[in-house]
């Protein structure tokens, strides 16, 4: 007799549905037959890898038949004299994905309540609902995050609170006075979770350093990663900074080896590469406004965003643009998923392929 495997599941699982991903440039070569792809579509960083990174790579190859560093030691060192933290603050994920997920499985039970916002991350209800978890979406405020809406949601089962500064897929951030306010009214035993995956793109001081609020802040946990503005997303290395009781516990379920040898290292020399930053941090700012012009031009409306990329609303449904894009070679972010039909989010690329998608979406509209 056959088995119903989807009654089988966790019932959490069973009503999860899978991470939509950008679409990658090679399954677009294969789907449409066409070459000369640019792919805008997952905020990664258009620079590559610094050849810091390459080098410090490439050295690695010769153990690559050991496990690595299962503490990440060196990793972690560097990270830790960077922002002026102890090691034992630190723990490192397989992209931040990872540590979100350790993080949740952590605190988190069946029948406990997790608070997040309208279009924030998809992560948070994914490795929640994952746990069974009780989902409470908080409508947003101009697209963002509604701190005091937040705290209203919050009950006696509320047991984690995901904040991402600035977010994705709206771009939209949050300054230090609200973002404080609303720590000082989160009761302690409710874990704050400040997923900070953009901060190295914001220069201005608009965006708090929160991982100075840790030792005010026992319940905050900060996450950060190095495939954004650090250019090593495939790498897959990213890390939670908390204090050391919680860096404590999530390293009890965190996965030995979970961060190889090739990502320990290049996250060393990508933190030293101060020159390729600063430059990622340039090309995204002149690319925005190059992406802005094209909006401004077109009399469309956009997002102001903190981030890597910006959601432009076409103000009609974006998903027959979306497809329009696709064979003009142009890969962008339909974010239908996030109830956001009519926005399509553009990541900032290169100059020239930014300049793609202006031309592009200029004759497709
Ligand atoms: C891209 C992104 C991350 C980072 O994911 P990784 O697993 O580190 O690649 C985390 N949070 C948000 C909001 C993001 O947009």
């Amino acid at each position: 007799m056959s088995c119903d495997y989807i009654q089988l599941a966790n019932p959490g699982v069973q009503k999860l549905h899978p991470y939509q991903a950008g679409k990658p440039v090679s399954e677009l070569e294969r789907e449409l037959g066409i070459s000369d792809i640019v792919k805008l579509a997952s905020n990664e960083n258009p620079l590559g890898l610094s050849d810091k990174v390459k080098q410090a790579i490439e050295k690695e190859f010769k153990d690559a038949c050991r496990y690595p560093d299962a503490n990440g030691h060196y990793l972690k060192s560097a990270l830790a004299e960077k922002f002026s933290i102890e090691t034992s603050q630190i723990t490192l994920g397989n992209g931040s994905n990872d540590v979100l997920e350790m993080i949740a499985r952590c605190f988190v039970l069946p029948h406990h309540e997790v608070i997040f916002s309208q279009h924030a991350f998809c992560v948070y209800p994914l490795v929640s609902q994952a746990i069974g978890a009780i989902l409470v979406e908080v409508p947003a405020k101009e697209w963002g995050n509604d701190l005091d809406t937040m705290l209203k949601a919050i009950t006696d089962k509320t047991k984690m609170i995901f904040v991402a500064n600035p977010n994705n897929p709206t771009g939209t951030w949050l300054g230090e006075a609200p973002l404080k306010a609303f720590m000082q009214k989160v009761p302690k035993n409710i874990i704050v979770v400040m997923d900070e995956a953009y901060t190295e793109y914001v220069t201005d001081g608009s965006i708090p350093h929160t991982i100075d609020w840790l030792s005010e802040f026992e319940n905050l946990v900060v996450t950060k990663t190095y495939s954004k503005a650090y250019g090593l997303a495939s790498l897959r290395v990213g890390y939670a900074v908390s204090s050391e009781e919680i860096c404590g516990l999530l390293n009890r379920l965190r996965q030995p080896f979970n961060v190889n040898s090739f990502a320990l290292a290049a996250g060393i020399a990508a933190l030293e590469d101060h020159a390729y930053l600063e430059k990622a941090i340039v090309v995204n700012q002149n690319g925005m406004e190059q992406i802005k012009a094209s909006c401004k031009d077109l009399g469309l409306s956009f997002i102001p965003s903190a981030g890597n990329f910006l959601t432009v609303d076409y103000a009609q449904n974006a998903i027959p643009i979306y497809e329009k894009l696709l064979h003009k070679g142009v890969i962008v972010r339909s974010v239908a998923n996030y109830q956001m039909p009519n926005h399509l989010r553009i990541s900032i690329g290169l100059e020239f392929e930014n300049q793609r998608y202006v031309d592009a979406i200029a004759q497709v509209l």
